[in-house]
Order: C-alpha cells, then structure tokens, then sequence
C-alpha cells in the first residue's frame, strides 16, 4: 500500500514537472514571436528628487503586450527569458527602445532626465553589455550622461572576475551605473565600494514596513548614511505613503521611486508628467 501511495506521489511529481516544462518551452517560443512582432512595450516610472519633490529620471521597465492576453507583467516572462538566454534579445529591444524614447523625448523640447534600464545578470555575464550600448547610443544620439544601466547585486556577485572590468568600460562612456534590489543580495557595501558606481537603489521590501518596523527604519537609515560615505547617492524603492518620505527625506535620502508618485506609465503618459511639472516652460 505505501509502495502504491509512493509510485502514484512519484507520478504526480514527474508529470507535474513535465509540465512546467512544456509550459516553458511553450512560453519561450511566445516570447521569441513576440519580439518579432513587435509586441514588447517599455513603460516608464519617475524618479523623483526629494528635495526639490521634481522628477529627474525615470527607470525603463518592460510590459508585454499579448493581442489576446493584454499586458503581460515581467515576472511572467523574464525569469524564462532569463534562464534560456532570450533576455539578450529583449534586453538589447529595451535598451535600444528607451534610448530612441529619450532622444524623441530631446528633440520635442522636454526637460534632460536620466533614463535607467535593466541589466540581467544573464546579459552581464553572457554578453557584451559595454559594446552593444556604445553601439546603440552612437545609432541613437541619447547622450550617454542620460544613461543609467541598473545592476542587481546577485548579478554583480555571478560575475566577481570581471565586474570591474564591464563597469569601468560602461563608466568609460559616461554611463550612470546603478545598483538595484540593494539589501537582498549577498554583497556588501565594502565589496560596492571598488566599483565606479553613482547609485544605490534600497530594495522596496525594506520600504514596505516603514513607519511599523524599528529594524527596517534602522536598515533604511544605515544604508543611507554608508552609501553616502562611499560617495553613493541613494534611491528607495517602492515608496507608497507620505509617511515613507518623510521618513526618508528626514534620514536624507537622495531620490525615490513609488506609486506614492506614480506607477510606471506608457510614454505618452510620462511625458505628460514631465510637462505638467511646475516651472516647465517648453
Ligand atoms: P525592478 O528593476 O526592481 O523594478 C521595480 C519594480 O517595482 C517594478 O515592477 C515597479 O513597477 C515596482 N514598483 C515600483 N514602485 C512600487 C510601489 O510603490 N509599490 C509596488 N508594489 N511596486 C512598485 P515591474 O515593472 O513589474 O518589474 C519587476 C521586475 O522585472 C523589475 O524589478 C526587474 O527586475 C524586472 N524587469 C522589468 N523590466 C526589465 C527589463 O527591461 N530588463 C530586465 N532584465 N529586467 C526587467
Ligand atoms: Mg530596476
Ligand atoms: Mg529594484
Ligand atoms: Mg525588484
């Protein structure tokens, strides 16, 4: 009777897994006819300066968007992007997409802003990041002092032997590099300060908690005040109440992202942002 119980468990397993892999496969050759048909979209959220409380940036993040589905959200496709090298492809569309966005963005008249993409750590490890954005803002003339490249910190650790290297190539071009999902990794703020970085980004989970939890407030306000010794400056993520800013804005923190400003948006909608900020005169 156990040894029954016990195949039928082992079936149950195997086909689960067999499965979730058709699923993937099937999902990857989605994904591949989506970017040739020109289905991925690039949404924008503002980062805004907390003193000034004016948007100075904003980071690119990717939407799919299915003809039968509707907007697919990125945690449904870049793991698998990730795990089967597609990410190269998207990731290039989003790069080329955002700096192409940027220079229409110049040439309409609208305020210069920093422009942040994703890097994966697929992308980092397996590609010539540093040539294909020297290659896509000389096609585009985005001016790279607008460009920021954002690197996880589990991608900056998979790749301990030339992080270096691909930094200072990127900063050679003028690039802005920043660190994203600070906190969650497994690196250090001694181990950061041996790269040529501009930006730490707090990871959101030790926002969500802000005012409630002592330990997150003391995490957040560390972060901080060590990123600003190293010569960071240092953005939140995922800031959603006014209590979460002021908090920030009291322990000095440079920039923040959140819904408390906006979700990120389409273009069209951005720029109307931009627009609408007091002062513009374009
Ligand atoms: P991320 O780079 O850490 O991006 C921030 C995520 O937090 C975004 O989710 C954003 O919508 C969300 N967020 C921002 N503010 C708030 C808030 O106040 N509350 C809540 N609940 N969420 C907030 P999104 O757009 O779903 O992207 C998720 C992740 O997918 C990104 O995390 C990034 O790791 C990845 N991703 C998105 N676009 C790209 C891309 O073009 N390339 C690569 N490699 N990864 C991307
Ligand atoms: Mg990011
Ligand atoms: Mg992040
Ligand atoms: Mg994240």
């Amino acid at each position: 009777q156990a040894k029954d119980a016990g195949r039928g468990c082992f079936a149950y397993f195997s086909e689960d897994l067999t499965l979730a892999a058709r699923e993937r496969i099937a999902l990857e050759s989605r994904l591949r006819r989506a970017i040739e048909q020109q289905e991925l979209r690039v949404f924008y959220q503002p980062q805004v300066d907390i003193a000034s409380g004016r948007i100075v940036g904003a980071e690119a993040l990717v939407r799919w968007e299915d003809p039968v589905e509707g907007l697919i959200p990125p945690i449904r496709f870049i793991p698998v992007a990730e795990e089967t090298g597609l990410i190269l492809a998207v990731g290039e569309w989003v790069l080329r997409e955002t700096c192409r966005q940027g220079r229409q963005w110049l040439d309409e008249g609208l305020p210069p802003i920093t422009l942040a993409v994703n890097v994966s750590p697929h992308q980092f490890r397996r590609s010539d990041i540093c040539g294909l954005v020297a290659t896509v803002v000389a096609e585009t003339g985005f001016p790279s002092n607008q460009l920021e490249m954002e690197i996880t910190e589990s991608g900056l650790m998979a790749n301990q032997d030339n992080a270096a290297d691909i930094l200072n190539c990127l900063r050679g071009q003028g690039i802005r590099l920043a660190i994203d999902d600070f906190g969650t990794g497994y690196s250090s703020l001694a181990y950061l300060k041996h790269f040529p970085l501009d930006l730490l980004k707090i990871d959101k989970s030790f926002i969500d908690d802000i005012p409630d939890l002592q330990d997150d407030m003391e995490i957040a306000a560390t972060i901080i005040a060590m990123g600003h010794i190293l010569g960071f400056k240092v953005l939140a993520e995922g800031v959603e109440t006014p209590e979460q800013l002021a908090f920030l804005q009291e322990k000095g923190c440079d920039m923040y992202q959140g819904y408390f400003k906006s979700r990120p948006v389409p273009a069209a909608e951005f720029a109307g942002l931009l627009r609408g900020q007091s002062g513009y005169e374009g």
